[in-house]
């Protein structure tokens, strides 16, 4: 089996992301500064989460609200020793999030650490 032409060898592994401030477009992230984590992990610690027997709650629930990712430069609080404290845009200081040394909890229920947190609503999702 020949194919005439093939030209399949091109890049279509997966787009890259990268994140901005909603307000200033600052970029603060990227795709390779995103820490994943395994959703939903540490539900248990979720009291109000019981069996009910709706596989949409349940779905709903492991849903991540911000993201995590890797201490960067931009981070003031973390380049002056912190422990914990916002994150502050660069740009515009606008509160993209939060970060703990000894970690945090996603919305999904699971344990990130340590954590830099971003939350999504305060950023820009753009393919490159
Ligand atoms: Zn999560
Ligand atoms: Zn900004």
């Amino acid at each position: 089996m020949t194919e005439p032409g093939s030209s399949e060898l091109k890049t279509t592994t997966k787009s890259p992301v990268i994140y901005r401030c909603k307000k200033c477009r600052r970029i603060v992230a990227s795709e390779e500064n995103i820490v994943s984590h395994q959703h939903g992990k540490g539900d248990s610690s979720f009291k109000w989460k019981k069996r009910s027997g709706n596989p949409w709650e349940k779905e709903k629930q492991s849903e991540c609200t911000s993201l995590f990712v890797e201490p960067m430069k931009w981070m003031q609080a973390v380049q002056e020793g912190s422990v914990e404290d916002k994150l502050l845009c660069m740009g515009c200081n606008a509160r993209l999030g939060y970060f703990n040394w000894a970690g945090m909890q996603c919305s999904c229920g699971a344990w990130v650490n340590p954590a830099f947190q971003l939350h999504k609503s305060r950023l820009d999702e753009c393919y490159i």
